[in-house]
């Protein structure tokens, strides 16, 4: 199935009313597929496997902001610490760490949301919030220079019942507002000492619904791309 720019137009002119920013999800498509929205204007792309990562981004113009959001082995880290713009994926300390270290080692510093736990599913990956209490505490303590963690990623179920899926967007929007709250509102939580911009919520399915929870960004796939095979 062909890139869909007409539902792609529709797609970008409603998120920019919103304030709300697409990433592009490009797993299982062909490089031509990435090129034909590129030509649209579209810079934001983002894959689930490193291998297939890898080859698109030597393929690709080197202006694409490419954005990991798969689970992502803390062993692969150093075949993407050069060029990728964010990782949408950190459901561990041992991974952030290690981004940390091949972020300093190629000279920059590599953006972070980290994955949280919300569906009702036990196949999706990410923290639950006592992890994620755990992990903020530890980065404000820890200091990793070429890491910075700028907010939030989750998966809703994968189901037709859609209060389901606005209570788990809710849930994260819960965890995202606590995290930006001031230290002094809330000092039982690790905070940073700078907002968080980022909350990364919603998919082709449920994007609207994410956006009316409070999402700044969605990945969508198959609604531009065509549905995967
Ligand atoms: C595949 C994928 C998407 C996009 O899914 P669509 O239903 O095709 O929009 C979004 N986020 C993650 C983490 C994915 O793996």
């Amino acid at each position: 199935m062909p890139v869909n720019k007409e539902a792609y137009q529709s797609l970008i002119t409603e998120l920019k009313s919103r304030h709300v920013k697409l990433v592009a999800v490009s797993k299982n498509k062909p490089a031509e597929d990435i090129l034909a929205l590129y030509e649209s204007g579209q810079r934001d792309f983002a894959e689930n496997y490193v291998q297939e990562l890898v080859e698109k981004q030597k393929q690709l113009p080197d202006d694409i902001r490419w954005h990991f959001i798969g689970h992502l082995q803390s062993n692969k880290v150093k075949q993407i610490a050069s060029f990728v713009h964010l990782i949408q994926s950190v459901d561990s300390l041992k991974l952030l760490k290690e981004i940390n270290k091949q972020a300093e080692k190629n000279g920059r510093v590599i953006d972070c949301l980290l994955q949280i736990h919300i569906a009702q599913e036990e196949t999706k990956f990410g923290l639950d919030e006592q992890e994620l209490d755990e992990l903020m505490s530890q980065y404000a303590n820890l200091l990793m220079k070429n890491v910075r963690i700028i907010g939030m990623m989750g998966m809703a179920s994968f189901t037709d019942d859609m209060d389901k899926v606005r209570n788990e967007f809710k849930y994260l929007q819960s965890l995202f507002n606590k995290l930006n709250q001031p230290l002094s509102e809330n000092d039982k939580l690790p905070t940073t000492n700078y907002q968080l911009p980022t909350l990364s919520m919603g998919m082709s399915s449920d994007y609207k619904i994410a956006i009316e929870e409070g999402s700044t960004m969605v990945r969508i796939g198959s609604l531009v791309f065509g549905e995967r095979t």
